[in-house]
């Protein structure tokens, strides 16, 4: 049976796990570590770094290394987070042909999903040395919160390093399925998720069946231990600006040198209650003598520092029991994951909120890796039982007329799923319709998020409601969402899938709703006609058919013909009723249409 990796794909660490003989298992890399920093550099001589060896040379070669590179996979050039990183990043960061982000090291442009396939490709190599045979399956997984464009790119960045990408799995998911596997336990569980650039909450189902069910998920794509580590730089140099009068931030290298140091002093802070940070000749004072920084920074002061960004965990926590609608006592366990819950003060206020300690017994830099892992090995065998459901996050609709939100798909609907609706045009003549695809809690659509957008054009001309167009949503085992929408009529179709969420400013979201006004699409109001209609005409189509043939067979009789004109007349009642819109006479007739159906079908089939 064919091995598959699975792959936490970290911001700051990559995890690659692996069940073997049963067991789940972390593949170490080249040089014995269990992680292995998501860092790609290109050195002078155009040789490519990636992992530890990477991370080493980071100060002295900051331009050209690469880290976060998840923080921009999959993002607009005009989304906060991109223009965030474009200001503090070490290295340059461009827009790309599409509007979206590209990365240039030493002169060469990159795409993002291009500087993760060289971590995958690492990964792949390193796990194939390890099991010394070639492995090119893999589960990769991504913040429960990350969109669509977000988890294509990150296909995407599989298959450019030779990956197949059987699956895109939540990362708490895969923390449940690892704290769960081979424990036969029945429990409602929450994973608490802050890695270096992201914060997830999920709160799940596991049964002794091997089920296991997301019930709500949560979380803030900008939310991580870097902006805890940005806390700590901001402290540092302002200190330095009122100390020297110079501005650290002005130099590149300075820059990195401070975070470098803010990261180590945090986690070091995890085990001790002081540290001293050295940072001997930062920076030149411009008359030719050097300035050196050191300070001591206190568990805390820390603490101080970041007291608002735990809290807005708790929140996202507190929200996320709501929508599950369960009270805190009832979460029978608290699975923590990312290297930010080894901070004393998260744990502290996880256990303070959830009234319960945390779970030990899991890793929190290979849980995630390692349910992947479990996963795969589930994904190709299938006798080993296991189900995994995954919820969306939000509500997913379109927006109608009198700027309506018309949700297809309800929060926290267990996917893959698909759903249609029928909706019809909103002014007399209307041969176009924009379907603006959304995503958000809110009847009123303004306030909700968009999507994306896509036009269906060349409807027939006709009185208002009576061009008829299926929007159909489809979300599909990866999380990916597709929509489309057809013209019941003539079955030209249209479809997207759905693009990212956060690429576009207010201002932009709200000039694409008002030119949208005159293209919207009404709900309609007769959808018992509409399934009426479809039978029914499901019957003609398929008695026009035989037509001709029971026509030539019991022509010759006077009872065949008195038959074939009863058939007649039921087809035109039928036609003329549905053209009118009479849903009551229409289903008068479909009795009669069953008979004749029953009986063409049984003229065509005997033998002649
Ligand atoms: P992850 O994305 O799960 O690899 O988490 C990485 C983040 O965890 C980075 O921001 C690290 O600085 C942080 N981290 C790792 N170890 C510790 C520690 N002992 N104490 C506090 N933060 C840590």
């Amino acid at each position: 049976m064919e091995r598959v990796l699975g792959i936490d794909l970290g911001t700051t660490n990559t995890c690659v796990a692996i069940v073997e003989e049963g067991v789940p298992t972390v593949i170490p890399n080249r040089g014995g570590y269990k992680t292995t920093p998501s860092m790609v550099a290109i050195t002078e001589a155009g040789k490519r770094l990636v992992g530890h060896i990477a991370k080493r040379q980071a100060i002295t070669n900051a331009e050209n290394t690469v880290y976060a590179a998840k923080r921009l996979i999959g993002r607009k050039w005009t989304s906060p987070q991109v223009k965030n990183a474009v200001s503090t990043a070490s290295y340059k960061i461009v827009e790309g042909p599409h509007g979206d982000v590209r990365l240039v090291l030493r002169d060469k442009t990159y795409s993002v999903a291009e500087i993760s396939a060289m971590i995958l490709q690492e990964a792949k190599i390193f796990a194939e040395d390890y099991l010394n045979e070639p492995v090119t399956k893999a589960v990769i997984t991504v913040p429960a919160y990350f969109n669509d464009n977000q988890r294509q790119a990150t296909k995407d960045a599989g298959a450019i390093a030779g990956l197949d990408v059987i699956r895109i799995i939540n990362e708490p998911t895969a923390a449940a399925l690892a704290y769960g596997f081979g424990k036969n336990v029945d429990k409602v569980i929450a994973v608490f998720d802050l890695g270096g650039g992201t914060f997830d909450i999920s709160v799940l189902e596991i049964s002794s069946s091997g089920v296991f069910k997301v019930i709500a998920t949560a979380g803030d794509t900008f939310l991580g231990g870097e902006d805890f580590d940005g806390r700590v730089i901001d402290w540092l140099v302002e200190g330095f600006k009122e100390q020297h009068q110079v501005d650290l931030r002005q130099d590149r290298m300075a820059l990195q040198r401070l975070k470098d140091a803010a990261e180590k002093a945090k986690c070091e802070l995890s085990g001790v209650a002081e540290t001293e940070i050295n940072l001997p000749f930062i920076i030149s004072s411009g008359r030719n003598d050097a300035l050196h920084l050191q300070r001591t920074l206190t568990r805390a002061k820390l603490n101080e520092l970041c007291e608002d960004l735990v809290e807005r965990c708790i929140e996202i926590c507190r929200q996320t029991l709501e929508d599950a609608r369960l009270e805190k006592d009832e979460i029978e366990e608290v699975i923590l994951v990312g290297g930010m819950t080894r901070m004393p003060a998260v744990q502290d206020s996880v256990t303070k909120f959830f009234g319960r300690e945390p779970c030990k017994g899991v890793h929190p830099d290979e849980v995630v890796g390692l349910g992947a892992a479990v996963q795969g090995a589930a994904l190709v065998d299938e006798s080993r039982e296991m189900i995994l459901l995954d919820v969306t996050p939000h509500a997913l609709g379109i927006m109608t007329f009198g700027s309506k939100f018309e949700e297809l798909i309800p929060k926290n609907t267990t996917v893959p799923t698909s759903r249609s609706k029928i909706f019809t045009t909103s002014r007399d003549n209307q041969t176009a319709v924009k379907i603006l695809v959304m995503q958000g809690d809110s009847e009123k659509a303004t306030d909700n998020e968009l999507l994306g957008e896509f036009i269906l054009t060349g409807l027939r001309r006709a009185p208002k409601g009576q061009v008829e167009i299926e929007v159909n949503f489809e979300i599909n085992s990866d999380g990916i969402v597709s929509v489309s929408a057809k013209d019941l009529e003539t079955g030209q179709a249209q479809s997207i899938q759905v693009t990212a969420s956060s690429g576009l400013t207010k201002d932009e979201v709200k000039a694409m709703m008002d030119n949208a006004k005159d293209f919207l699409v009404e709900a309609r109001t007769n959808d018992e006609f509409e399934g009426v209609k479809q039978e029914a005409e499901k019957f003609v189509t398929e008695i026009e058919k035989m037509f001709p043939q029971v026509e030539a067979v019991v022509a010759s009789s006077d009872f065949g013909r008195e038959a074939i004109g009863k058939a007649r007349s039921i087809l035109e009642k039928t036609r003329d009723a549905i053209a009118k819109r009479e849903s009551a006479v229409v289903k008068e007739q479909m009795e009669a249409l069953a008979r004749t159906h029953r009986m063409f079908k049984g003229v065509v089939s005997r033998p002649h």
